[in-house]
Parts: structure tokens; sequence; C-alpha cells
């Protein structure tokens, strides 16, 4: 299998290019939404997106301004190439495992004064748009200076949207790590709280206030962004539009530039845009639609499951070999797969070490390892680190954890949006893959199709993920809130590493102290149908074996981490959720709440069951049909 490192369609830039006046537009499948394009005053190309021909983004800039021309303003449109795209995939870690694509294409060039040309693609599905730039076949790189695609909401639309952060500020100096609280039903002219923007993705209530579809909603994102782009984000709300922004100056310590350098023949990521109502959002699959695998995986196959993490209640103070075997008998005992075992088992003797591995093994339960991704990036002191930090230790690592048996490693601690930084998660991902590791990152940035792009990414923090439930009871509090946005908006685009399901009444270890669980245990079973990640990692303890759970850990040992099929029941942003997914032919239903609510509703692709419940505040069910 030949694959190449980038797909970019490039052979209409190879046309001669002849100046075309005039809108030119292409329609999803269904004829439904539609993507348009035509070249504004100044010469400043711009596009729209409909939906039944009500506006959901008005015109809006496009293009590029680099060190070989300035595609901002100024430039002409060239004859147009319509297409179909088709693709057809099976992919175990997302929310559905067998997608087929079909989207219309339209490609175009736009050329400056000189005649020197940028490349411009878009795909319309039936509720998605992807566009991307492309960049001619040339002797050198291109420095791309400044993007200038921007998305023109309605100023009455609400947004769901969480801020990106200062650089260098947090824990150890380690953000922006994604974890941040969203903002909920707020107008798109909020300022975001460190005025530096908002992170992908971000969720829109196009028309809240009435219009031929009262229930239009637009998630804009970004996808297929590898070692040859930069993460971006979206500025503030200004001139009527959310415009694209590069990563900060200081992050990771101010190394790095902030603009990206493609190669010549190349592309950038798309910028995708789904649209049509909450089941649309809830169930796209753009972020992998039109990305591709960027290698291949190893013979052996990757595996996906439920773990015990003694970490996220017990703390630093288990990391001992004594406490981890506890924990080793707790997933033997739930008859999950693994355990995660986190910062600090460097501290464990080489014997130690080496004796764990073989009481697990013994078990049946497979280990993950944590990692620090440092380097210098930032202050984070937990270890091992400096473990990942070049190509050499890398792979002087990733030998090692192959011949150890090790099945998977959690890194941590990143260092921002920067492209030396995309860079390093990819070639990670691309170390561990030669040596059959999965990978999953915390205190990462947003993942942008890497499902997909490399076979053993099994997910990402890039939320406020469980641990903060154990540091506030602020947060816990929250608990409710989050899980009933994430299917809606950070869940939707990418794996969620979450981290979920308690069942003891405090986080701590005594279990009488810390954050007290605000949650019934029916939405703490509900968490492990609705956070989606194909390797798990449970909040249950020891203890809980014993308490008269009988039925949730029944469910607990059952449920499944790989989805067939996901679909949206019922729910509101930030209110509640009621999700379906599918394992084989088992539905598992669950919703949970933060808000009392009734759900009456009929279960169409399961036989029409009927489905009412009532849930208060905090409360959650899992069902399975
Ligand atoms: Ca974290």
């Amino acid at each position: 299998m030949n694959m190449p490192k980038y797909t970019a369609s490039i052979a209409i830039l190879a046309a001669v290019a002849t100046a075309v006046a005039g809108p030119v537009a292409v329609k999803g499948p269904d004829g439904r939404l539609e993507f348009a394009v035509d070249i504004g005053e100044g010469g400043v190309a711009v596009w729209r997106a409909s939906y039944d021909g009500e506006p959901v983004v008005d015109w809006s800039p496009l293009g590029l301004e680099t060190d070989d021309g300035d595609f901002t303003k100024g430039v002409s449109r060239g004859p147009c190439r319509r297409g179909t795209f088709r693709d057809e995939y099976s992919l175990a870690t997302i929310k559905k495992s067998h997608v087929k694509v079909e989207m219309n294409t339209l490609q175009t060039v736009l050329s400056d004064a000189a005649g020197r040309r940028l490349g411009l693609e878009a795909r319309v599905g039936a509720n998605d748009i992807a566009f991307r730039y492309s960049f001619p076949k040339g002797e050198k790189p291109v420095r791309v200076l400044r993007e200038a695609t921007a998305f023109a909401f309605p100023g009455s639309a609400k947004m769901f949207a969480t801020p990106q952060s200062k650089p260098m500020i947090g824990f150890a100096k380690t953000k922006p790590s994604y974890e941040e609280t969203y903002v909920y039903d707020a107008p798109v002219g909020t300022r975001s709280g460190y005025g530096e923007g908002w992170t992908f993705p971000l969720l829109a209530h196009v028309n809240p206030d009435g219009g031929a579809h009262r229930e239009l909603w637009a998630l804009v994102s970004e996808t297929g962004t590898d070692g040859n782009y930069c993460g971006c984000r979206l500025m503030d709300y200004e001139k009527g539009a959310f415009r694209i922004g590069f990563p900060m100056p200081g992050e990771a310590r101010g190394n790095g530039a902030v603009e990206p350098v493609c190669a010549a023949g190349s592309a950038t990521p798309w910028r995708t845009l789904t649209v049509g109502g909450l089941a649309a959002v809830v169930e796209t699959t753009v972020a992998w639609d039109v990305v591709k695998p960027l290698v291949e995986p190893p013979a052996k196959p990757y595996r996906y499951g439920k773990g015990s993490w003694s970490w996220i209640v017990w703390d630093d103070a288990s990391m001992n070999p004594a406490d981890q075997r506890a924990f080793v008998d707790l997933a033997a005992a739930m008859k999950w797969d693994h355990i995660l075992v986190d910062a600090f088992w460097d501290r464990f003797g080489e014997k130690e070490l080496d004796d764990f591995l073989a009481y697990a093994k013994s078990k049946g339960v497979a280990v993950y390892l944590w990692y620090n991704s440092n380097g210098d990036w930032n202050d984070a002191p937990q270890t091992p680190k400096d473990r990942f930090n070049t190509p050499e230790s890398t792979e002087r690592e990733m030998a090692w954890l192959e011949a150890k048996g090790i099945r998977g490693i959690k890194v941590d601690f990143w260092g921002g949006d920067k492209q030396f930084v995309i860079k390093r998660y990819c070639e990670l991902f691309e170390a561990a893959n030669r040596h059959g590791i999965e990978v999953f990152v915390h205190g990462s940035t947003l993942p942008r199709g890497w499902e997909r792009m490399y076979p053993n990414f099994v997910g990402a923090e890039a939320l406020l993920a469980s641990e903060n439930l154990k540091f506030s009871q602020g947060a816990m509090d929250s608990h409710s809130q989050w899980a009933s946005l994430h299917p809606f908006c950070r869940n939707s685009v990418a794996s969620a590493e979450f981290g979920p399901v308690f069942l003891n009444k405090f986080l701590r270890r005594d279990n009488k102290s810390g954050s007290r669980r605000v949650t019934t245990e029916g939405f703490e079973l509900a968490t492990s149908v609705i956070y989606q990640n194909p390797v798990q990692n449970f909040g249950l303890c020891p203890n809980n074996l014993n308490e008269g759970f009988d039925k949730e850990l029944k469910f607990l040992r059952e449920v499944p981490t790989v989805w067939d099929e996901t679909r949206f029941v019922a729910g509101y942003p930030g209110k509640y959720i009621v999700l379906a997914r599918r394992s084989g032919k088992k539905w598992y239903v669950a919703g949970l709440a933060r808000e009392d609510v009734n759900v009456d509703v009929k279960l169409d692709f399961c036989g029409g069951a009927a489905l009412k419940k009532t849930l208060k505040r905090d409360d959650g069910f899992a069902l399975v049909f």
C-alpha cells in the first residue's frame, strides 16, 4: 500500500488559469447544503455556506498570505473543476465502525496579479463542508504568514465555545492545553476569557431567534493537521466573523515559529463546518472522512478496552508496586483488559517493575504507562520525562516498551499548537506504531483527524477531564453540564479520554474527604457510554467491589468501548443528552441530565422501543436493548 504523506489534489494548479467572474457553488448530494465561492470587493476571495437557501455562514474571506504571494486580496479566480469524492472506510476508534462518504467537490485556483497561484478545494456532503488550500509544486517550501479564512455567523447566533489560554500559565506553565471551561448559549460576540480567541471545535446555534430552520446548528473545526501545519484557533468574533488564528508566540517557551512552513505541492488542513440539526452535529464523521491513513498498522492488531487507574482517586501516593497490584486485581475482577499506571512508575526499582509486569501478565491484564512529553517546553516535573524529546531517545524507549510487552502509553503535558510541536506528536505516533505501541495524549491539543491518520492513536484529553472532579468540588458540581455538552462539541470531532465512572462517595482513597460525588450511579454508568474513547480508564476503586454495586459492576464488565454506530436520541447542549451506541446487535442507550427533564421518545432504530424517563439534575441511566 503506497500512502503519500500529503494528499493535495494539485492537478488543477497545473492548468492555465484564466480569470472567471461571478459566484460558483457546489451542493451536497441531497441538494440542501451549499458552499459558494466568489471574488468580492478589492479582489478578496470569499465563501458562503447555506442550508435550504438559509444563510449559515455569510460571505467570509478566504486566502493566505505567504512569502510567495498575498492571496488575501487582489486575486482572481480560475475555472472550476467539479467532481464527486467517494470513500468507504472502517475505523474502530471513533463513533462509528464503518463509514461511507459521498461529497460533491469543487476545485479552483486563486491567482494574484503576478500570476502566482493558490489552490482551493471544497467538499460538500449532506451535512458537512470541508475546504482547504493547496500549494503549487515548486522548488522551495512556502511560509504562511497569515490565514484570512473566516466564519461570518449571523450576529444573532449563539455559541458554545471554550477559550484559548494564554501560553506558559497554569500548573507548571503547561498551558495552553485545551483545559478550560465553556461558555453556553453565549452571543457569538462574547469576548473570550483570555482575549486569545477560542479553540476548536466551536458549536453555533445559527438562528436561535427563528428562521426557516429554527434548529439550525453549525460545528466548526479543522482536521488533517500533521507536521505540515500548525494547530489553529478561532479569534474573537470581530467585524461580523471569527477568523483563523495561528499559535501564540509564547507557546513552548517561545521556541519555534508561529507561521507554518508548508512543503511545495502540499495542502493545508481542512476547515470543516457541520450543518443541520443536533443529530447532524452529534453523528458527523467529517473529521475522519476527508483525511487518509498516513502510516500502515503493524501486523499485530491494536486492542481496545477498559482499564483500572489508581491515580485518579488514590493519587500519587498509590504509585507503588503494592497499590498497583491492587488495581491489577481490580481489573482482573472486573474482567477488564488493562491497567493504566500513571506518573512516577519510574521510581520502581528495575526488579520491582519486572515483577509487577509479570504479575499483571499472570492476571491477563495489559499495561499502559504514563510519560511526560517534555523536554523543556514547560516546567511539569512528573517523571519519567526526557524520554521522548529527541528521535534517538524516542526510538530507544519504544524498543524498550515493546520488549517489556507494554500495550500503550499516555503522554502528558504537551507544548501547544506550533508546527514543530504538532510534528513531535506525529513523530511520536509513527515511532510508537513501528513498535506496535498505542498512544493517547493528555495536556494536549485537540486531535485533528488523528484516529484515522495514525492507527495507534487512541484518544486525547483536550478537555477538563475527570481529574478536575477530584481537584475541586466546583468542577464536580459542573460534571453534568460538561457531560451533556461534549457529545455535541468536543467529543463529536475526536475521541475524548475523560476517565469517567466513579462509584466512591468521595473522590479520595479514604472515601470520606475530598470532592463529594453529586451524581447518581445511573449518571456514572451513562458516562461510560456518553464519553467515547476506544481505551477507557475508569475511576473505580477496589472497595467498590464489595459495596452492593452488583448491577453497576455487571454493566461495567460488559459495556463496550468501541462502537459500530452512534445515534443522537434527544438533548440540548449543556442541558441533557440521550445517545444510542450500537455494538453488534445490542444498542446501549444512555442519558444524563444537567436540568430536570422528561424524556419520552420512540427508538425507531431498535424496533420502535419506547423510552420514558424522568431525570433530575445529575441523574442518568444506561440501558441495553
Ligand atoms: Ca490534564
